[in-house]
């Protein structure tokens, strides 16, 4: 018998009141019976995001809120800015060369946060500029953006949208998107949310509202307004993922129990904790700035390769993390402390990698 422990950052465990929640018996979603699992899950985003905005949920993986958050606010041509500090970055670029979106690139270094500066002067010399694109966890390299500080240039454009990938961040970290003036903000079922992979959630402002009423991409399937039509009507565009949308209710249910500020508590603690014992041993953090409080991206050590530790941590202890992507592929190993995490998952992390480094 080997015990697994699931520790990436994405797919995370599940808790099992979820699992249970989600083998309810199937019902029809335009009957009476789906109406309050609708209610529930609109009152709970709603708290999740800090938005009186509608959350829109679509049947997709993060990315589906990415691509989303192109086509329904921009026209081809437009110019946007798209900040690309790792994989998930330059995951804008290739979404908006698809819809044939002019993306002014805002390169950082792996490792770094972005300079906040740059963005401000490429608004200033263009006002055309209508969005910014930026993760707030940058998940290939556990790093941070300075997304209170975006929002402020941005609140100040009447014409020019701050739309967040937080698909690692909410729920990790404080991000208030009212209170910011963020106007597209997104994340996915299968990080803080505590659920399995299967749904995109995207929030939107008034003034990304009035972006999509003149924005021209083509979009059918993830066209947000039908969504929000649909929803305030407590109901649906298309069949939703039933099974997923009763467990969300209940994973909302046990965020809104334990609380907003318990749970940025939480992560802070965890993902510190991790750093502290990933130090201990002499290695390194990958972030150079602002780590992000989802996961952890560690310097493989010297004479080490990345991708083997990821491998016997799995093949020897049954935990599986996460290696790098693309340029950081065996020089980093992931350690995640999102979601349905507490301080036995970090003492199972650094534990392991203690007894992978000793072998
Ligand atoms: N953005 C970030 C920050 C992510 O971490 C991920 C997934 O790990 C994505 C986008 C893409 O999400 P998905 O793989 O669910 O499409």
């Amino acid at each position: 018998m080997k015990k697994q422990y699931l520790l990436a950052p994405g797919p995370t465990p599940v808790p099992p009141e979820v699992l249970l929640a989600m083998s309810a018996p199937m019902i029809h979603h335009r009957s009476p019976d789906f109406i309050p699992v609708i209610q529930k899950v609109r009152t709970g985003l709603k708290w999740l995001f800090q938005t009186s905005q509608e959350v829109l949920t679509v049947a997709g993986s993060g990315t589906a809120g990415m691509e989303a958050s192109i086509s329904n606010f921009m026209s081809p041509g437009d110019k946007i800015i798209a900040v690309n500090g790792g994989k998930f970055g330059e995951r804008w670029l290739k979404i908006a060369k698809a819809f044939g979106v002019n993306a002014i690139e805002v390169p950082v270094t792996w490792g770094d946060s972005v300079d906040v500066a740059k963005v401000e002067d490429l608004l200033k010399k263009d006002p055309s500029i209508k969005g910014v694109y930026v993760q707030a966890s940058e998940t290939s390299t556990g790093v941070w953006h300075d997304i209170k500080s975006l929002a402020q240039i941005t609140s100040r454009l009447s014409g020019t949208i701050l739309v967040v990938d937080a698909i690692t961040a909410l729920g990790v970290v404080d991000i208030p998107m009212d209170a910011w003036g963020i106007d597209v903000l997104i994340t996915g079922s299968q990080k803080a949310l505590m659920l399995p992979p299967g749904l995109a959630f995207i929030a939107v402002s008034e003034k990304a509202w009035t972006l999509n009423q003149s924005a021209k991409c083509a979009r059918f399937y993830l066209d947000l307004k039908r969504e929000k039509d649909n929803i305030l009507k407590d109901s649906n565009a298309w069949t939703p993922a039933v099974s997923l949308w009763i467990g969300l209710g209940k994973a909302l249910e046990m965020m809104q129990k334990e609380g907003l500020e318990n749970i940025f508590a939480r992560h802070r603690m965890l993902a510190q904790a991790t750093r502290e014992g990933i130090k201990g041993f002499g290695l390194s953090i990958f972030a150079r700035q602002s780590p992000s409080d989802a996961l952890t991206a560690v310097v493989a050590p010297e004479g080490f390769d990345g991708e083997l530790i990821y491998k016997n941590l799995r093949n020897q202890y049954g935990i599986t993390a996460a290696g790098g992507q693309d340029q950081l592929k065996g020089k980093v190993f992931r350690i995640s402390h999102m979601g349905y995490a507490d301080v036995f998952d970090i003492i199972t992390a650094i534990s392991g990698v203690e007894m992978v480094l000793a072998r």
